[in-house]
């Protein structure tokens, strides 16, 4: 069993002279559980695994390390689990 734990160290972490926090792509994602909104900066790490850090949402959840495909990823504010899939907006048949 693989955990995919957020990288606290790296979280918060935001290059202010970036003015693209907010990528067009990245605005139809959320946590289903809180509503938060991951950035392209926020990152999240393959433990136990290779370590590798990226933004999971930017691989739809394989890690560009070992290619492992995460099919859950863990909020990093409210530390629950959803469903990859569950964390991309909907849109309305
Ligand atoms: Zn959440
Ligand atoms: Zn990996």
């Amino acid at each position: 069993m693989f955990f995919l734990i957020p990288a606290l160290g790296l979280t918060f972490f935001r290059d202010k002279s970036d003015t693209r926090l907010f990528e067009p792509s990245f605005l139809r994602i959320r946590c289903p559980l809180c509503a938060w909104q991951p950035e392209k900066k926020d990152r999240w790490m393959c433990w136990p695994g290779c370590q590798h850090v990226w933004n999971t949402f930017e691989t739809a959840g394989v890690c560009p390390g070992c290619a492992k495909h995460w099919h859950s990823t863990v909020c990093l504010r409210c530390q629950q689990w959803s469903a990859h899939e569950d964390w991309y907006e909907r849109t309305s048949p």
